[in-house]
């Protein structure tokens, strides 16, 4: 191992290691199993995570695939979108949830955010919402779901789509009980290592409560081949590795147990940086569902702050040995990929602004007080 004391770091965005620390006989043992059974492809242990991963989220069929956006990509597929389709989404999310969209041949209609929540307006949707709209993304960011209801309400009443991306949002619920990934027609996962449930790879699930569009997803992961070597439809290779199935089957159980860890962690910031007094240079994330009587109003995917001068207090934590990230500097709609759309900077103020003004705090399971204390600290020195 190399350390350099200048620059080791000494508060990670995320310890994978120390993480597996604790369930890593277990985890071996899953893999040693998998490589001894010679079952490589959509074996028991995927069927395993398919039902374990319904069973957690409250949805009626779950469809393993290889990632989450793959994931994504197949429920859209399945709507059978097509160029001249457009797709309401919002302009504050990772690259995937616009990506796969346009993939499809239809096109991003991106609207602003609310700047509560960082989640999708429903007004900004409906003012969106065309003849040619053929399907809603909403995507439930840092690990709180978006206002479904409105959204769900106003998908009914103009008979478009609703295709959730919770891929931050395994387990969060919304008003009712009800978990991100299946309120709308179709919910996507993402089982990517850094999310609160991680496989050590790529991997994703497509959740929904529809038979028919469980059987199309099933059929779409599989180049759209019913039986084998007869194509209904063109798909693609969408397949969710056994070895990836078989260690997130060990870390299922343990989920709940991590989201409280990163809920006991975003509370500890909270007592922190309000012993400090920081008030007008840093703003807290609000869990706008807390109070409403959910165990997971907010699973902390990300520990996202507000700030005055983010660059420069990010300069600062790094060489504080501090990580921190920023999720995301440009919104979608100023990707130079979507350049053709004719976005303007000022187009979607709200995204613009949390692009400038956020950053993202180590918020693991494993972080300990000392280590939440000393970023709290550093921050404060910066001030
Ligand atoms: C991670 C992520 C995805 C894509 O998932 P992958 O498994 O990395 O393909 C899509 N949307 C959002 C919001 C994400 O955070």
């Amino acid at each position: 191992m190399i350390v350099d004391d200048m620059t080791a770091t000494k508060v990670p965005l995320l310890d994978l290691k120390a993480h597996h620390k604790d369930i890593r006989e277990e985890l071996v043992a899953a893999v040693t199993r998998v490589l001894d059974s010679g079952a490589y492809i959509l074996s028991d242990e995927v069927t395993k995570l398919e039902q374990g991963v319904a069973a957690y989220c409250g949805a009626r069929f779950a469809i393993g695939v290889s990632s989450g956006t793959d994931a994504l990509l197949a429920a859209l597929m399945a709507l059978d979108l097509k160029p001249g389709d457009e797709v309401v989404t919002t302009a504050f999310s990772f690259f995937a949830t616009a990506g796969t969209i346009a993939r499809t041949g239809a096109k991003p209609v991106f609207v602003d955010i609310e700047p509560a929540s960082f989640n999708i307006s429903p007004k900004a949707i409906e003012k969106a919402i065309t003849p040619k709209t053929k399907c809603i993304v909403p995507v439930h960011l840092y690990g709180q779901s978006a206002d479904m209801d409105p959204i769900l309400a106003i998908a009914k009443a103009r008979g478009v789509a609703v295709v959730e991306d919770a891929a931050q949002a395994i387990g969060a619920r919304y008003l009712g009980g009800k978990q991100a990934g299946t309120m709308g027609q179709l919910g996507c996962l993402s089982f990517f290592p850094t999310k609160n449930l991680g496989a050590a790879g790529d991997a994703g699930m497509v959740l929904t409560n529809d038979p028919a569009l469980a059987e199309k997803v099933r059929m779409i992961r599989v180049h759209g081949s019913q039986p084998k070597y007869y194509h209904k439809l063109v798909g693609g290779n969408f397949r969710i590795d056994s070895l990836q199935a078989a260690i997130l089957n060990v870390k299922l159980p343990r989920l709940d147990r991590w989201t409280e860890a990163r809920r006991a962690n975003a509370a500890r910031y909270a007592s922190l940086f309000e012993k400090k007094g920081l008030g007008s240079k840093v703003s807290l994330p609000k869990a706008v569902w807390a109070g409403k009587g959910l165990t997971f109003d907010h699973i902390y995917h990300q520990f996202v702050l507000r700030v005055a001068d983010r660059d420069a207090l990010r300069e600062h934590l790094t060489k504080a040995g501090i990580a921190s990230e920023v999720y995301y500097p440009l919104p979608l709609h100023l990707q130079e990929c979507f350049k053709g759309l004719g976005y303007k900077p000022g187009s979607l103020p709200e995204s613009e602004r949390a692009a400038k003004e956020t950053i993202a705090l180590p918020i693991y399971p494993e972080l300990t007080g000392d280590q939440q204390a000393a970023v709290v600290d550093a921050i404060t020195a910066f001030y």
